[in-house]
């Protein structure tokens, strides 16, 4: 879509430090860290947010979990936190449905 950054991103107008990559979706790590290891995953196809999951759409939210735990073991993470902010309240900023997957440090709950 255009004037959408992740899009931007998966057609290489934007530069990303890749992690994985399959013909549904793409993983790269984020460019503002917020643990020693931060990537994200981001389905191929556009989709705005967790809000517009359908069941039409939503087999690809169960492929970006497939993804996320393969990369994890690839990566030798052994505990992780799964986060998909959405909606501008809850902090999404990116709206093209994105995983954040975070690890390397100790976590708080509830989050901020
Ligand atoms: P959210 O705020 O939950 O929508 O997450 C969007 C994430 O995308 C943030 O953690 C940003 O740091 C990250 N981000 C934005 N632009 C880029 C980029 N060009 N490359 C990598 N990560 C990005």
């Amino acid at each position: 879509m255009k004037d959408c950054i992740f899009c931007k991103i998966l057609s290489g107008e934007i530069p990303s430090k890749k992690v994985f990559e399959d013909d549904l979706c793409y993983a790269f790590y984020d460019l503002d860290p917020q643990a020693p290891t931060h990537f994200l995953v981001i389905p191929k196809e556009h989709i705005a947010s967790a809000a517009e999951v359908t069941d039409n759409n939503s087999a690809i939210v169960g492929h970006c979990f497939a993804a996320i735990a393969k990369i994890a073991r690839e990566l030798g993470l052994e505990s992780y936190r799964v986060v998909s902010n959405c909606g501008e309240q809850a902090g999404q900023s990116v709206f093209h449905l994105h995983f954040h997957v975070l690890a390397g440090r100790d976590m708080t709950w509830p989050p901020g």
